[in-house]
């Protein structure tokens, strides 16, 4: 397996970043999942626009322009003869000493993982994932952006190990003031009275590539959109529930809490949502031929 690290591809023993980076010692940097199917990167714009936004965000000066970020993940994946992958693209603040000052970190340290797409199993898009709630509360806004998709996952690390812990492979997580924002590691969506609604992404979620297209395909599943503030209640009387990312595309959620949602089975919108969705995957994006 070849890494892209800082402007070359090495071998995946000799991809090595020092010890003083600050993106290991403080998790001082900014990442990006990308996924592409089948030499379609789906979506790059919109995971390139995304990292430099949380860059930004964090102050941090990425060495390369959008393009030559884009050639660089194309490289890699020709170089590892990957025709559908994930992609891990990562920007760290780079060595600097054992401060937290970042005027020390002199250079970003960039790499590019690219490997087979680890998937969660078939039978949870078929039974439903069954969920619980966190009692780590999602940062505050104000605190640590999670708009920001930065090396810090602490947070949503907490938030995990208590689904875990419960037999569950995904949490929710509540803002301080009791607001459900998003799972550990994806968003979260409910249909109720055919209306499909979701939590805005300022109240404490990150704003998911996979997110914003489920949105923009409600029209197609014959649902209303809307973005609402949500407390538990309401998700549990939901008719429907379901999780988005770029990992896990839209997994129905069957329980919270172990609670039933709807029926029990995954519903009709998610799974109407679902295959529009994997239409997309075919055409929206940057090709690439290996
Ligand atoms: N929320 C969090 C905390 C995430 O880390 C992710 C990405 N895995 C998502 C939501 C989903 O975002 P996307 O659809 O862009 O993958």
């Amino acid at each position: 397996m070849l890494i892209y690290l800082n402007g070359k591809l090495v071998e995946k023993e000799k991809a090595l970043i020092s010890v003083f980076d600050h993106g290991l010692l403080y998790g001082d940097g900014v990442f990006e999942g990308i996924r592409s199917y089948d030499g379609l990167i789906f979506k790059m714009k919109e995971h390139i626009d995304r990292l430099y936004r949380s860059a930004d965000a964090i102050q941090l000066k990425i060495p390369l322009t959008k393009d030559e970020m884009t050639k660089a993940v194309i490289e890699t994946l020709k170089a590892n003869k990957l025709n559908g992958a994930y992609i891990r693209l990562v920007v760290t603040r780079g060595p600097g000493d054992l401060g937290l000052d970042p005027r020390k970190c002199k250079a970003a340290t960039i790499f590019i993982i690219t490997d087979k797409i680890a998937l969660y199993p078939k039978e949870f898009y078929q039974k439903g994932l069954q969920i619980i709630t966190a009692k780590t509360k999602r940062n505050l806004v104000a605190a640590l952006d999670p708009r920001i998709k930065s090396l810090n996952y602490l947070n949503n690390i907490l938030a995990k190990i208590e689904a875990i812990k419960a037999g569950t492979e995904e949490a929710i997580m509540l803002s301080y003031n009791g607001y459900i924002t998003e799972c550990t590691g994806d968003n979260i969506f409910m249909v109720k009275d055919g209306s499909l609604i979701t939590p805005p992404a300022d109240v404490g979620a990150l704003e998911g590539i996979t997110r914003d297209a489920v949105i923009k395909l409600s029209g197609h599943a014959g649902v209303g959109f809307e973005e609402k503030m949500l407390k538990m209640d309401e998700l549990y009387s939901a008719d429907e529930v379901f999780l988005t990312g770029t990992a896990a595309e839209i997994i129905p959620v069957t329980a919270i809490d172990k609670k039933k949602i709807g029926d029990g089975k995954p519903g009709r919108t998610t799974l109407k949502l679902w295959e529009e969705f994997r239409k997309l995957t075919k055409t929206d994006g940057v090709r690439y031929d290996l």
